[in-house]
């Protein structure tokens, strides 16, 4: 059947819309990114101002009336089937934001910014004073704005799911509730029996010796460049926190974070924000300037970031190639074997800080945060219950009892954002990334003896094609079954921790 010209006329217009909206969201990017890296100090509160305007000429676009005028004719039945694929992706990706920014009241949201912004300071002295007490307050308020928040967009089961669907589309609760039993189930008794092992790998020299900025930079870019990042759309930075971010599939940006003390935080760091960005530049080009051209979820874009930094850099395959050449970077580690460097980059301790952890113990931290967060959202737990709430989980999950306020339940940022949901991203980027990679070695011939010689591209090239050119266009949900043929599975990264750390430290279940 054929499109009527009112509907050619309206995708159009439509269409011109949207990529609008989105050149000033991603122009907003790029003051956020330059905030981050080159802005003189100074600059501060003219650029909030600058991002504070482009970000509600975008809101105004968003929501005028033209834009609902375009989703009432082209959401019409009927009228979807008659468009291209990518047009249907587009008006249902388009229709989901504008439903949801409909639902929400222009108060609560105002209500939302001024609570965050005042809540990030008084976050950050609480923190420097390590009392919770002065934080509770704020945060109380913060809890209530998102329950308002559930509410005004409704959800079947529990108000948390509707902040869950903020990072996650489509996430729910009972989802989630049978992923964290068995992680937890699974991850206690090997973190015991790994504790219980005689093998407490020495991690000194990765911390002793004098490893400069440059150096540690320049190894960060080659190891970039062979993964297949592409420097001619992208670039690397320096700033406080590492991030990747960009304005289109053509122009990625990443930041990473220079110990001079630390010879691999960096690396592992650049690793990691060159698998976000790699995702990002993989995005099919005809996507740009929709929102279409972006990962699909948060958990799915972690599962890319977190495949690079520890399915591939932190393996023994990853290192047979590249110690080496690390130790003619670096010549302090020419006393150090192979085998000392990969077990001390896959030391397992429980640590205070989420950050910090290694491999084995990071869910645990998110699943501590994921039970007191929807406990206070589902109304199960007060705000004054949370630091005691912190510290029994934190012993029954790691063993360790928080010294202090800001060593528990103040060490994150998000609250103090009001992002109620997503943590639980990280850990579905760790799950997603194990099954995929899985699903990886069963394709791609030879995998890592492939990443033992230094062939990073065939893996880079799988993600590309199997994962990354979709961008939007598919979901999490439709990515995983069709990569994998199942859905999201837990046993694959359980598995991954037992074969890992089972041979390092001599273990078995
Ligand atoms: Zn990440």
């Amino acid at each position: 059947m054929q499109t009527s010209t009112a509907t050619t006329a309206s995708i159009m217009a439509f269409q011109s819309l949207v990529n609008e909206i989105h050149d000033l969201n991603a122009t907003q990017a790029l003051l956020g990114w330059d905030l981050e890296t080159y802005m003189p100090e100074k600059g501060s509160p003219m650029r909030a101002k600058q991002m504070a305007t482009l970000a509600k000429l975008a809101h105004n676009m968003m929501t005028s009336p033209e834009m609902e005028e375009h989703l009432r004719h082209l959401r019409q039945s009927g009228i979807p089937e008659k468009l291209d694929t990518m047009s249907q992706a587009l008006v249902r990706e388009v229709g989901r934001v504008y439903d949801k920014s409909r639902k929400t009241p222009l108060e609560l949201l105002q209500e939302m910014v001024e609570t965050t912004a005042e809540a990030h300071k008084i976050w950050v002295e609480a923190r420097a004073n390590k009392q919770f007490k002065q934080f509770e307050p704020v945060l109380r308020k913060i809890i209530s704005l998102n329950q308002r928040f559930a509410e005004a967009q409704g959800y079947e089961d529990s108000p948390y799911d509707a902040l869950l669907d903020e990072y996650e589309p489509g996430l729910t609760v009972k989802q989630l509730d049978p992923l964290f039993v068995k992680l937890k189930s699974e991850i206690v008794p090997l973190l015991k029996a790994i504790q219980n092992s005689d093998h407490t790998p020495d991690t000194s020299f990765l911390f002793d010796g004098f490893f400069p900025a440059e150096k540690q930079l320049q190894f960060s870019r080659q190891v970039l460049t062979d993964m297949g990042f592409d420097f001619e759309a992208g670039r690397l930075d320096l700033s406080a926190h590492p991030f990747s971010s960009g304005s289109s599939s053509l122009d990625v940006r990443l930041t990473t974070r220079i110990d001079e003390h630390d010879v691999f935080s960096a690396l592992s760091s650049s690793m990691h924000e060159g698998g976000h960005g790699m995702y990002e530049q993989g995005v099919n080009p005809a996507l740009n300037r929709t929102p279409l051209a972006e990962g699909t979820s948060l958990g799915i874009h972690e599962s890319q970031s977190r495949m690079w930094e520890n399915q591939v850099g932190r393996s023994r395959a990853f290192w047979l190639h590249y110690f080496s050449s690390l130790q003619e970077t670096f010549p302090e580690l020419k006393r150090v074997t192979l085998d000392q460097f990969y077990h001390a980059i896959n030391r397992v301790r429980p640590s205070y800080i989420r950050v910090e952890a290694d491999e084995v113990t990071y869910n645990l931290h998110i699943l501590m945060r994921y039970e007191i967060e929807k406990a206070l959202i589902e109304g199960d737990m007060r705000v004054d219950e949370v630091p005691d709430a912190w510290a029994t989980k934190a012993q029954e999950y790691l063993g360790i009892t928080p010294t202090n306020d800001a060593e528990g339940c103040l060490q994150d940022i998000h609250w103090s954002h009001g992002s109620f949901g997503y943590f639980p991203t990280y850990t579905l980027g760790n799950l997603y990334s194990a099954q995929f990679f899985n699903t990886a070695k069963k394709q791609i011939d030879g995998l890592e003896s492939k990443i033992a010689q230094g062939n990073l591209q065939s893996l880079k090239s799988w993600l590309n094609r199997e994962i990354h050119w979709v961008g939007k266009m598919e979901t999490a949900g439709t990515i995983v079954q069709r990569v994998t043929g199942e859905p999201l599975n837990a046993q694959y990264f359980v598995d991954y921790l037992w074969t890992k750390y089972g041979e390092i430290f001599k273990i078995s279940r």
